[in-house]
């Protein structure tokens, strides 16, 4: 067995432990292998630890991996989550190539999306990115922007509004990883009452999984805890 492999198995195994110690219901969160950086050789090995939805955070570099697949694995089943900073000018690859997006946070970057959508393809599935420590410099819609959003959102053909999700201030401290968790799973309670097919609350990272599942996460977002550490200096 690869160290994938193991890597895989090992927090499949936390996730299921999570789940049983908040009393949520077994695998009611879901696995994203985080892969950005990392090459697709590392991707079919974690896809043979049975592992098929892959998130990716470079426009350029996440659409060339999924026409590798589609091209030289075109029998495999992946589901490629975009979850980077999505430009305007680069949403054409996102709409084109991707099944979800969970960074979704203007109605700019909605209405492209949209648009660009080949028709041939099923809707989109997004999910907003929210600010949820409410810092300026962050990306993420504020809490006042999400339900205008998604009032947008739903009415698009060609995107499904599925969630939210967020990226919280790293912090080791579980109770203010909780408390910041919390806060988008409220978030969430308030827009199912609007719109019940949303279904998914994507948080939580190889630092602060447990606080996540505790919360409600219904997905994690996990890379470094499975593909290792990442070398950025190769992209500079
Ligand atoms: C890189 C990244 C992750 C994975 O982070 P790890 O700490 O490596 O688990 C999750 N979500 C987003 C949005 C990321 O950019």
């Amino acid at each position: 067995m690869t160290s994938i492999q193991q890597n895989i198995e090992h927090i499949t195994t936390q996730i299921r432990r999570s789940e049983q110690k908040c009393g949520r219901a077994p695998e009611s969160v879901q696995l994203l292998a985080v892969s950005k950086t990392k090459p697709v050789e590392a991707i079919l090995e974690a896809y043979h630890a049975g592992q098929c939805a892959f998130g990716e955070n470079y426009v350029q570099e996440g659409s060339e991996k999924v026409d590798f697949f589609a091209e030289h694995h075109s029998d495999k089943t992946i589901e490629w989550h975009f979850i980077g900073p999505i430009q305007s000018n680069k949403s054409r690859l996102v709409a084109e190539r991707f099944a979800w997006v969970h960074t979704v946070d203007r109605e700019k970057i909605a209405q492209r999306l949209n648009d660009q959508r080949p028709a041939d393809l099923p809707p989109l599935q997004v999910l907003i990115q929210v600010n949820t420590s409410g810092e300026a410099s962050k990306s993420g819609a504020s809490d006042t922007e999400i339900f205008a959003l998604a009032e947008l959102i739903s009415r698009l053909p060609n995107l499904t509004l599925r969630g939210l999700m967020s990226i919280p201030e790293n912090v080791d401290d579980y109770a203010a990883q909780l408390a910041a968790f919390e806060q988008l799973a409220a978030l969430q309670q308030r827009l199912r009452q609007h719109y019940p097919q949303v279904d998914t609350l994507s948080m939580g990272m190889s630092g602060d999984m447990d606080a996540a599942i505790a919360a409600g996460s219904s997905m994690v977002r996990i890379g470094t805890a499975i593909f290792g550490a990442r070398d950025y200096a190769s992209k500079a």
